[in-house]
């Protein structure tokens, strides 16, 4: 039988999430018995923490197990804000009238690209971007407008590139430092220009700070809470799941000005209601103990590091370029080809087919002549799936 379905207006230029779909292929393989080492998806292998674990189980057995209020609970939210207001040195006037506590950063960041832009708004998109970002403002019917970065500074913008990609139409960026898939971070003087420039111009900035834990330079990487007030039209999402180890809980949050707050609220009011009220007590339990969490942060970091340094090792010794990450746990590396061809897509499929190593072509990101290599995945794997991307490349050119 035919398949009766003709897509809604709503979805048919949305393309699936590549991130997504690179594992989902990965794991498909595996059920059948190949041996797939899976670089793709952006996901700690690390268990999430045992007190985490527990704390929600106590949690269950105290009766946590019907609805919250739709922002989240009053202890999650008020712990959130507590830690932005400290992060800022005290500068910030912050509570939990400003976070609203979703199923997932992801829906944090839709619910803000949702509630700020609207049908011919645009985006601005430092590129390469994570793959949601462009679909999520497809979504809200405005345009991402991609903003190429710069080879020599990590792929970054520069505020003259986003200056000049503006329009009568722009509404809001988003910066994301770390970054996912480079894994560059914006030091405190270039989130201030961009921030400054944002502020000038009347944008909103979306500032997605999932991977700020994870950070190579010693201590987390710098917020743009710390050099801008929400009141600057500033929404930073955030939430659990890389830090904490925590993926599947889908916990993540938006601190943003109250009218911001208030909106995502009442939209998540008819899609989701409330995070899941389990995974909020697990998450008040990450954010509240400490010195656990951060004993737990610092060993995921240690061993991230090994990785990062034996991969980095590799592709070096065989005179790979790449971008050196300075957070997040990604490498991204650029194969050579007519960038028109996608050469990254060819290669990545390749790589899986023959070699059997799943990492995200980079046309998901907005840069199809690179690819994406997780480093978030058993040591010996990295370097194993490395060596075999090397292999790859040798043969490439
Ligand atoms: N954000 C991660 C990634 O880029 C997880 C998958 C996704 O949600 O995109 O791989």
């Amino acid at each position: 039988m035919p398949d009766p379905y003709t897509p809604s207006p709503n979805v048919a230029a949305l393309r699936e999430s590549a991130t997504i779909a690179v594992s989902a292929r990965a794991r498909a393989l595996r059920a059948q018995g190949r041996p797939v080492i899976d670089l793709g998806a952006g996901e700690p292998d690390a268990p999430t923490p045992p007190f985490v674990c527990d704390a929600a189980a106590e949690a269950v057995a105290n009766g946590a197990t019907r609805y919250t209020a739709v922002e989240g609970l009053p202890a999650l939210r008020a712990v959130i804000a507590a830690e932005a207001v400290e992060r800022s040195g005290g500068r910030l006037a912050l509570d939990a009238g400003n976070v609203t506590v979703s199923t997932g950063t992801k829906q944090s960041l839709f619910n803000a690209c949702f509630s700020l832009l609207g049908p011919g708004d645009e985006l601005l998109v430092p590129t390469p971007g994570w793959t949601s970002y462009y679909e999520i403002a497809g979504l809200a019917r405005a345009r991402a407008v991609a903003v190429r970065g710069e080879e020599a500074r990590s792929l970054k913008v520069t505020p003259a590139a986003l200056a000049a990609a503006a329009t009568a139409q722009t509404r809001a960026l988003v910066l994301n430092s770390p970054c996912n898939p480079t894994g560059a971070v914006y030091d405190a003087a270039e989130l201030r220009a961009i921030l400054d420039l944002a502020r000038a111009r009347g944008w909103w900035v979306i500032a997605d700070e999932i991977y700020r834990h994870i950070a190579y330079g010693g201590g987390p990487a710098p917020s743009a809470l710390e050099v801008a007030t929400p009141e600057d039209r500033l929404v930073v999402v955030d939430g659990v799941a890389k830090a904490y180890a925590m993926t599947g809980w889908r916990i993540g949050w938006a601190i943003a000005p109250s009218g911001v707050a208030r909106a995502m609220t009442a939209l998540q009011s008819h899609t989701t209601s409330n995070a899941a009220t389990v995974s909020q007590y697990a998450a008040l339990a990450a954010l509240t103990r400490r010195e656990e969490s951060g004993r737990a942060i610092a060993a995921m970091l240690e061993q991230l590091a090994a990785r990062r340094a034996g991969a980095m090792a590799i592709l070096r010794d065989a005179g790979v370029p790449f971008i050196e990450p300075a957070g997040a746990f990604y490498l991204f590396l650029r194969v050579p080809g007519d960038p028109a061809a996608e050469p990254g897509s060819a290669f990545a499929a390749r790589l899986l087919e023959e070699r059997e190593v799943a990492i995200v072509p980079g046309a998901a990101f907005g840069t199809p002549e690179w690819v994406r290599i997780s480093f978030a995945a058993p040591t010996d794997q990295v370097l194993e799936g490395v060596r075999r991307t090397v292999g790859l490349l040798r043969e490439w050119v």
